[in-house]
Order: C-alpha cells, then sequence, then structure tokens
C-alpha cells in the first residue's frame, strides 16, 4: 500500500478533458494575461463567495500584501495575527512595512483565540488576520464585534478554506477583504501559482486591482507605484472548471473526515473539532499524537505519508528572531506544533484507504 498525503494527479484524471478544452482555449486565443478569462473567473468566484467584487491575483501571500497596502497599513501600523499559520500570513504585513503581533491559537479549533486578541489590541493596532486554519473559519462574529468597536480592519487569510462558512454564510465577507490562494495543493487549486482578493468594497477592490497591476489606469498612465502580481488567463480557466467541482469536492473532505472520527473515535488520538455553526471544509485533517515524530515514522514505513502543519510556531522561527519571543510565550501553539499530526485528506481517497490508515495509526499508538 502507498497512500499519498494528496494526489493531484487522480484529480486531473476526473477532469482532463474539460482541463485540457480549457487550456487550449486560451492559448488560441493568446489572452494570457488579463483579458476575458480572468474576468469570467474573477465574477465567477465573487459569486461563489457571495461577494461583490474578486481581483485575481498572482498568489495567495500577495492577497495578503495587496489586501493590507489597499487599507493604508503603514511603517509602525501593528497587525495581530495568529502564532500557528504558514509564514505567508506575517510575511505579508512584514512587506507591506506593518508591524507583526503574534497571538495564541485556541487549544480546541486551533484558530486564532480572541480573547487573547482583545489583550493584545494597543491604539497603534490597524489590522487583525485571523487565519481560517485548516478549513475550519476563525471566530469571525467575535472579531467583527471586537474590530468594529475599534475601528480595525479584518482580514481574513482564507488560503486554506474556500467555501467555509459560519452560520451558512461563505467566509469572504465576514472581515473587510478576504485573501485565498490557489496553489496547486489548496481545496481550489491552480496549476501553478495563483490567487484572489475578495470583498463588498468597491474602492477597496479597485485599490488592490490598481497595486496589482503597476498601479495603471490605462496602458502607460501610472496613477500610483504598484507592482506585478496578477492571475494569468490558463490559470483562471483552469479555476473557472474547478470551481465547478469544489462543492462536490468539499462534500467528499468532509465524507473523508467523517469516516476518519468515526474510525478513531475513542482511540485517545485528539480529532478535530466542529464548533456549531461552523462548517469546516477540511483542507487538513489534523490529529495529536504522543510521540508524533515516531508515530510518523511508523505510518510512512506502512507506506502512509503525513504531514506537520506546522512544525515551529511563526514568532519561535529565526525569520522573526528579532522579535524576541522566547519559548513559553506561545504556550498553546508551541504544545501543538509537537503534537499534530496531518493525515491523508483529498476527494478521491477511498474509505478503504482511510480504515487502513486508521488501523496502522491505533496500531503505532498501541505499540508506543
Ligand atoms: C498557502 C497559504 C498562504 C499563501 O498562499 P500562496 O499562494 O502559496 O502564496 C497564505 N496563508 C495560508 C494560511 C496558507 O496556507
Amino acid at each position: 500500500m502507498n497512500i499519498p498525503f494528496v494526489d493531484l494527479k487522480a484529480q486531473y484524471r476526473t477532469i482532463q478533458g474539460e482541463i485540457d478544452r480549457a487550456i487550449s482555449e486560451v492559448i488560441e486565443d493568446a489572452a494570457f494575461v488579463g483579458g476575458k478569462y480572468v474576468e469570467r473567473f474573477e465574477e465567477a468566484f465573487a459569486l461563489y463567495c457571495g461577494a461583490a467584487h474578486c481581483v485575481g491575483v498572482g498568489n495567495g501571500t500577495d492577497a495578503l500584501f495587496l489586501a493590507l497596502r489597499a487599507l493604508g497599513i503603514r511603517e509602525g501600523d501593528e497587525v495581530i495575527t495568529v502564532a500557528n499559520s504558514f509564514i505567508a500570513t506575517s510575511e505579508a504585513v512584514t512587506l507591506a512595512g506593518g508591524r507583526v503581533v503574534f497571538v495564541d491559537c485556541d487549544s480546541s479549533t486551533y484558530t486564532i483565540d480572541c480573547e487573547r486578541v482583545k489583550k493584545a489590541i494597543t491604539p497603534r493596532t490597524r489590522a487583525i488576520i485571523p487565519v481560517h486554519l485548516y478549513g475550519l473559519p476563525a471566530g469571525m462574529p467575535e472579531l467583527v464585534r471586537m474590530a468594529q468597536d475599534r475601528g480595525i480592519y479584518l482580514i481574513e487569510d482564507a488560503a486554506q478554506a474556500h467555501g467555509a462558512e459560519i452560520q451558512g454564510r461563505r467566509i469572504g465577507t465576514w472581515g473587510h477583504i478576504a485573501c485565498f490562494s490557489f496553489y496547486p495543493g489548496k481545496n481550489l487549486g491552480a496549476y501553478g501559482d495563483g490567487g484572489a482578493v475578495v470583498t463588498n468594497d468597491k474602492v477597496l477592490a479597485g485599490k488592490v486591482s490598481l497595486l496589482s497591476n503597476h498601479g495603471r489606469m490605462s496602458k502607460y498612465d501610472h496613477e500610483i507605484q504598484g507592482t506585478n502580481s496578477r492571475l494569468d488567463g490558463i490559470q483562471a480557466a483552469i479555476l473557472g472548471v474547478k470551481l465547478g467541482y469544489l462543492d462536490d469536492w468539499v462534500a467528499r473532505r468532509r465524507e473523508v473526515a467523517r469516516a476518519y472520527n468515526e474510525l478513531l473515535n475513542g482511540s485517545g488520538i485528539v480529532l478535530p473539532k466542529e464548533k456549531p455553526g461552523f462548517r469546516h471544509v477540511y483542507h487538513l485533517y489534523v490529529v495529536r499524537v504522543p510521540n508524533r515524530d515516531r508515530v510518523m515514522e511508523m505510518l510512512a514505513k506502512r507506506g502512509i505519508s503525513t504531514g506537520i502543519h506546522y512544525p515551529v510556531p511563526l514568532p519561535l522561527l529565526k525569520a522573526y528572531r528579532h522579535l524576541r519571543c522566547r519559548r513559553g510565550d506561545f504556550p498553546v501553539a508551541e504544545r501543538c506544533a509537537g503534537e499534530i499530526l496531518s493525515l491523508p485528506l483529498f476527494p478521491e481517497l477511498t474509505v478503504e484507504k482511510v480504515t487502513y490508515i486508521c488501523d496502522a495509526l491505533k496500531e503505532a499508538i498501541s505499540s508506543l
């Protein structure tokens, strides 16, 4: 048995004809950068998120950076985010000139701890970036109340959570602006890099669009200095095809997660939580186990690939040594980092394989 962590080839095989046709069409039209395929996808994705506007950009990191720039984040502005995420979340803040303020996560959902956010707010706080980590929405209703009261911007890092919902409303419009990644392995993945921002604010969408395309109003009329971060036509056409399948794929991910939950129930392994009213889209299925590194090795011996998202909390990375954070500053994120294990999860994964994985995992735990 050989079970990969994700299987993008299996997914391609199920939609090969449509994808190949979509790519050919863009090439025949030579609509490589900008143009109707990008516009078509932006409209479709905005509609999917229930948002008024979507602007395609080069990748998810740029989506965050451009959102921060569009909101006017400047030197000295503080931006609060969570200690356990991918580095892109905090990188974007620094790139935009802001100061990252890390806070710990909640021990059962792994998303940002709203109580700790409240304590981290200062007069210099301009924005908060909650991350919908692993596909579970962060506590947006609470954060919205907190941010509204204080005039603070809310930027959703939705890179892992396309289609996730809170109280029946999709993520993407809970904050002022939401940032998506279409990195190939994400729930909605391109065949290369891609990203988007989504917002109900027309002015904000216009600013992101301007910044992402050299600040140009027309070919050589540059209103401001921006950058080059655009979604390309081939990626947009591919994403357009794949968007039509996203809900089915999310449903399959949830079925796989349910199978894991049932098979691992009572094993002593800490399973992912689903808060009432919060619809998890299971970008990742993350459990917590004792002796994680040994367990991972034992699973590898049985042909099962697993991952760790993420092994070191951001403030303790070398990249942030200048912040002088110490072990013990983020107790929840630190403890979780040593115990978390992401199990294989993709829409094409069969229940038979999930059963094999769970048997191997239970065996590994009991042999420790
Ligand atoms: C993937 C990811 C990003 C960055 O997206 P890229 O498209 O790879 O730049 C940002 N935040 C989180 C939480 C991610 O998982």
